[in-house]
């Protein structure tokens, strides 16, 4: 019985692809999925929801508990409008689960012949030395699906035959990375592991072997350029033409995609996703939107493979379409990981209004824009990092890095930003900008903040996921 819905599952995702080896145009990939009308996007969204539904019933312990507790049978979800029925999942409860049965839990459908049958690749979450990392194993099926998407993502961007990329992630546990470098391989662009190298010799491979994309997080492009310039090169006249940004919100964050574009003179496009629920990108950018300088750039959700849901954080019912929630992720293709309603918690709003790109599946307005345990709320106010980030690097003279601490003062919520002079600035050639920013930041989020200014070289380098923001307060509210 379980064999048999497995194979159903695997069978139903297979029939789905299109164009698995080569793009069909010089436009798309695949057009067929990629400007399907929206009526027929649902009817392939919900054959896979009453699927995967019936998959992790059959297969999944956790799931099949999960779905009894909330008063569901085996045939409960027979459409799309069944989804709601669904519980939605926590990352706290896959956590419990692999805890309590260790070391992978019961969540995963995956059996342990599946694994060594099929298995491609075992990834973990970053964890700290005191926790086990979380850790997720996925099969053969799984990396074909990855590449497949990878390339659909990286084509829409604009990568070509006649590219050379250069990865500058570790090539490690974690999945950051690891899809897109299947995808170049199943597109023919060569790759060039920056993994294992410093960041010194990265900008050596660079100037050398002359790779026209580079991958890396939205602080790391902003690192690996600096440190170019300091040792006498000029990545704006570096063969980059492209970056490919995943692990933090930079490209939808206008002064930073400006910065970063200025800097290495290319393009910059988002990848987003998370280990959990959406390994390959959920989430890219298409070339007419990272054209856009008029507003933050949207990034197109894959909806085939992806069923997006915007939810109200209170309520856990869905928002209007245009309107802010959380954003709650099933993964409609995976054999180890096919999770209906994985809450990724990321603030989002969507349009299914119609692109320039002529790509119909829906976009998040402006990208994420922020974590819902990062919202920074104080004196009744509520905003992300991105705000304050946006605002500091609108100003020139100021570096890359900034540190954001909140402390309690006397009953009162104070807010403290650092920041360094830019390095490109001769030293003693313009006014401490304090003020300027003080203001700034009064402009764009209507309350007093304190601004130092410490010496350039000061604060620390980020290098790969930036962690710019100290809440020091005790019970932050
Ligand atoms: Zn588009």
């Amino acid at each position: 019985m379980s064999d048999d819905i497995r194979q159903q599952w695997r069978e139903l995702v297979r029939a789905g692809v299109r164009n698995p080896d080569a793009p069909a145009d010089d436009r798309y990939w695949c057009p067929e999925l990629e400007t399907i009308p929206r009526e027929q996007l649902r009817r392939i969204q919900a054959e896979r929801v009453v699927l995967a539904y019936q998959y992790l019933w059959q297969c999944s312990p956790f799931y099949r508990e999960k779905f009894a507790k909330a008063g569901l049978s085996a045939d409960s979800v027979r459409s799309l409008d069944d989804l709601q029925k669904i519980p939605v999942t926590r990352r706290e409860e896959w956590l419990e689960n692999q805890e309590a049965h260790p070391p992978w839990g019961t969540f995963s459908p995956l059996r342990q012949e599946d694994w060594t049958e099929r298995g491609w690749m075992l990834f973990t979450t970053s964890g700290t030395t005191a926790a086990q990392p979380r850790v997720f194993r996925h099969t053969k099926h799984d990396r074909d699906l990855w590449s497949w998407l990878g390339a659909r993502a990286l084509y829409a961007m604009g990568v070509r035959n006649g590219d050379i990329a250069i990865n500058c992630f570790g090539y490690g546990t974690s999945v950051a990375f690891w899809g897109l470098h299947y995808a170049l391989n199943l597109m023919g662009v060569p790759v060039i592991s920056g993994g294992g190298a410093n960041t010194e010799r990265r900008g050596f491979f660079i100037q050398t072997y002359r790779p026209t994309v580079l991958l890396c997080t939205p602080s790391y492009a902003l690192y690996l350029g600096r440190v170019m310039q300091d040792a006498g090169l000029s990545p704006q006249e570096s063969s980059i033409r492209m970056i490919v940004a995943a692990g933090d919100p930079g490209p939808c964050i206008p002064s930073t995609k400006q910065r970063i574009e200025e800097l290495w003179h290319a393009s910059l496009h988002d990848d987003f996703g998370c280990t959990e629920v959406a390994m390959s990108p959920l989430g890219y950018t298409c070339r007419e939107q990272v054209r856009r300088t008029d507003a933050p750039v949207d990034v197109h959700l894959m909806e085939d493979v992806y069923l997006p849901e915007v939810l109200d954080p209170e309520t856990m019912q869905p928002v209007p379409e245009g309107q802010s929630g959380v954003l709650v992720v099933s993964n409609l293709f995976s054999e180890s990981q096919p999770i209906l309603r994985y809450v990724m918690g990321d603030w989002i709003s969507v349009t299914s209004e119609p692109c320039p790109c002529g790509r119909t599946h829906a976009r998040a307005i402006g990208g994420l824009k922020g974590r819902n345990d990062e919202l920074i709320k104080i004196r009744g106010l509520m905003f992300f990092p991105a705000v304050i980030e946006d605002s500091v690097r609108r100003l020139t003279e100021v570096g890359d890095e900034f540190r954001i601490e909140i402390r309690r003062v006397d009953d009162m919520d104070k807010i403290k930003i650092t920041v360094e002079p830019s390095s490109q600035i001769p030293k003693g050639s313009y006014a401490p900008p304090q003020q300027r920013i003080a203001r700034a930041l009064k402009g764009s989020l209507g309350i007093d903040v304190d601004v130092e200014l410490v010496p350039y070289g000061s604060l620390p380098r980020t290098q790969f996921k930036a962690k710019r923001l100290f809440d020091l307060r005790e019970t932050p509210f």
